[in-house]
Parts: structure tokens; sequence; C-alpha cells
């Protein structure tokens, strides 16, 4: 799960973390009031979207000779204008895709003099398996340049998890980003609130591009990307709490609803499946005879017709999908189950791509009557090899 900058900032703060002053507004009405609370001269009025590159991205509305979605502004009446001109609009980056996405919320901050601009992350190194804190010097707008055309220009500090982040951590990471007198005095603080903030929330990701030296040598938390691992997210109402449904896919919200795992992919081949294990075993021979999956729905172990209904109306209003392939071992799940639930999804919503389905285990039998007495035009396949065969040879037409 994603957060937006000012929530990620905000938290931050709760643990020390030095950041601007700033104002999150929901219409560009409250611009004025936003930017007179702060100290000014200089203002930041900030696109508020689940994406990176907003500095450099381009809004749909306003043509290529606008401002981006970052705009600095010297005045209030500068930062309305900007405000006004942003909201409601839609922001293109190198990292929405072509659609773009809308800007609901606008961040004005207090403006930082920035002498220089870090790149400073912290990411679960699985190679290592530690947290690690990935940093440069070359940080602001260009990181993804920097890691393909200089990667020595990036250095990975892995922290040991019994230790913390220790005196001679913090020194190496200083190091790497060529700190000195107060920056590297802040540095001692920051980094290791920065790990704490990270173990503590349960992140995946807390990526600060950039983090800034200002003009009076003073570090600062400029940008500010969050994600927390969906795993842990029970432990942390405070985070739930920040969740932006209009951010997420649809599809996922709605799985979610239903407690069904759902992954989007990029294939064609829609799979509904039971256990992690069977998913990936599912996508591995879907790809073997050539074609790639659309996506794949858990419906785990008990599910009810219901919820098989649900699963399979998810899979299907994604119109990448040109088939799908039901393969479900019934082991607490029963094949009588998912059979009725599957023939009254396709009764409810009908049925545009080929259908293969593939039951192994408790009621099998019964649920291959259900389907064959249904009178869809669904293929029975007899196993996970067979399944995989008919569904790529249907698809191809
Ligand atoms: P991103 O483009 O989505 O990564 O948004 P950022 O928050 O990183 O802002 C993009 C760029 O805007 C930064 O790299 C800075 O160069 C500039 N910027 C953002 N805030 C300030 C500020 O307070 N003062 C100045 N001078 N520049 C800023
Ligand atoms: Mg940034």
């Amino acid at each position: 799960m994603n957060i937006h900058e000012y929530q990620a900032k905000a938290l931050l703060k709760t643990f020390g973390a030095p950041v601007a002053e700033g104002v999150a507004i929901f219409s560009a009405d409250e611009a004025e009031a936003a930017a007179k609370s702060l100290p000014g001269p200089l203002y930041v009025v900030k696109s508020q979207i689940h994406a990176g590159g907003r500095g450099k991205g381009k809004f749909k509305e306003l043509g290529p000779d606008a401002k981006g979605g970052v705009r600095l502004a010297f005045s209030i009446d500068e930062a309305k204008a900007h405000a006004k001109e942003m909201m409601g609009n839609t922001l293109v980056t190198a990292q929405t895709g072509e659609a773009g996405k809308q800007v609901n919320r606008l961040y004005i901050e207090d403006g930082a003099d920035i002498a220089r601009e870090l790149y400073c992350s912290l990411l679960v190194d699985r190679s290592v398996g530690r947290v690690a804190f990935v940093v440069s010097t070359e940080g602001g707008m260009d990181i993804e340049a920097v890691a393909h055309d200089t990667p020595e220009k990036i250095h990975t500090i892995a922290i040991d998890p019994e230790a913390g982040v220790t005196a001679a951590d913090v020194a190496a990471i200083s190091k790497a980003l060529e700190l000195s007198g107060a920056a590297a005095e802040d540095a001692k603080s920051l980094f290791p609130l920065l790990y704490k903030a990270f173990n503590e929330k349960d992140m995946a990701l807390l990526e600060v591009n950039p983090l800034i030296v200002m003009k009076n040598d003073h570090l600062r938390v400029l940008d500010a990307k969050m994600s927390f691992d969906g795993n842990a997210i029970f432990r942390h109402d405070d985070v739930k709490a920040l969740r932006d449904e209009t951010e997420e896919d649809a599809k996922e919200i709605e799985a979610s609803k239903w407690d069904l795992a759902y992954v989007a992919l990029d294939g064609n081949i829609g799979c509904m499946v039971n256990g992690a294990g069977l998913a990936m075993a599912t996508m591995d021979i879907i790809k073997l005879y050539g074609k790639e999956p659309a996506n794949f729905c858990d419906v785990g172990g008990g599910a009810g017709k219901e919820k098989v209904a649900a699963a399979f109306k998810i899979i299907t209003a994604d119109p990448k999908v040109e088939g799908i392939l039901v393969n479900i071992f019934g082991g607490i799940m029963k094949c009588d189950v998912i059979a009725e639930g599957v023939v009254a999804a396709v009764q409810e919503v009908g049925l545009k791509v080929p259908l293969v389905v593939r039951l192994e285990g408790t009621n099998v039998e019964l649920g291959k009557k259900i389907l064959n007495e249904s009178g869809l035009a669904i293929t029975a396949a007899d196993d996970l090899d067979d399944a995989a065969k008919k569904i790529v040879a249907a698809i191809k037409g």
C-alpha cells in the first residue's frame, strides 16, 4: 500500500525527521489560507498523486509549455494561481503511464533554499536479507538515469538487524553522500530515525529523493515516497487510515473487500486458483505453453459460492483477458462449490471469452456434473497440462 507525500512527511515528522511546514488542500479555494499560514516568501505547490516524476510531469489539459506538477511560487498570489491551474487536472509523468493521474490534492509547502540534492532510500535487500540504505550524491529528478549510466555513484549500505544503524553505518552513509559540518551532524539523528520509522511501520520502501542539503548546511527531507508491506497493514490502523482508494486499482479494492488475493499482470489469460503454490504453478505452465497470465485471483481455502462469483467477475472485468483458466484443487474448498460459483457468475455477467476449467479433489464428480449440465460453453480439462494447452489453443483462435 502506498501513501501520499504529505502523509509520508507527517509520519516521518512524528519520528523527528526534518521536514518543511506544509498544508494539504483538497480544493483550490483553500490555497490562499494554506499559503498564508506558512512563513514564505518561497512556496512550493506540489501535486499529490501516487507516482513520482511529478516535477517533470505535464498536465494533459494545459499543453506542453505549461509548468509541471511541482511548482515554486514567490508570492501567495502565485501559489493561488498555480493551485487553480493544477487542481483537478491530469498529470502525466514517467511513472503514471499515458493515461496520467487526476490531481485531487495539493500540498503547499514552505520552500527551501537548496545547496545540493541527494538520494536516499531504504528497502528490503533480499540478496543479503537486510534492510539497506541506497544513497547517492546524484539526487533529484533523474535517479533512474544515474542508476543506468553511472551505477558506481549509487552506494548500498545494509544494516545489521541486531545492531541497528551504528555510528559506523552513519559514517559510511555520510561519506557516500559527502556530508560535512552541520549536515554530517544532522545525519547522526536522521539516518537512525529513518531506519526506525521503516521498521516500526513495516515499510517496504522509503524513498527520500531528494534529501537536500540546504544553503544553511542542514539536511531536510524534501520529497518522500512510502510503501507499506500489505501483509503487515493489519498491525497499523494509523497507516490504514491513510489509504486513498482513488489511487488504487478498482479491481484490487473489490478483491480486498472479498478477502481475495488478486494480482494484475501483463498477459491475457485470467486465472482463478486456490493457494499461492498452485497460482505459481498455473502461471508457469501458461508461460511454458507460450502465453502470459493477465492476472491471478486466489480464492483461498474455504470460499463460498458468492466469493467464487466475485472472483470470477473481477477476473472478467479486465479488458485484457482473452481467456480464463480456472484451476482448483478442492481440499477444504469443494469442487461443487467452485462449479456453482462459476456458473452463477457466468449467468450474471455472461461469458465473452473461452473458459477452461480444471477441477480436482473433493466432490470433483459433482463439480464436473454441475458444469456439464449448466449449458454453458465451458471446456473441461483433465489435468494441469491439458488445461494449459486448451486455454492457450483457445485464445490462439
Ligand atoms: P518529484 O518530481 O515527483 O520527485 O517531486 P519532488 O518533490 O522531488 O520535487 C521535484 C523537484 O522540485 C526537486 O528535485 C527540487 O528540484 C524542486 N523542489 C521541490 N521543493 C523545492 C523547494 O522547497 N525549493 C526549491 N528550490 N526547489 C524545490
Ligand atoms: Mg522526488
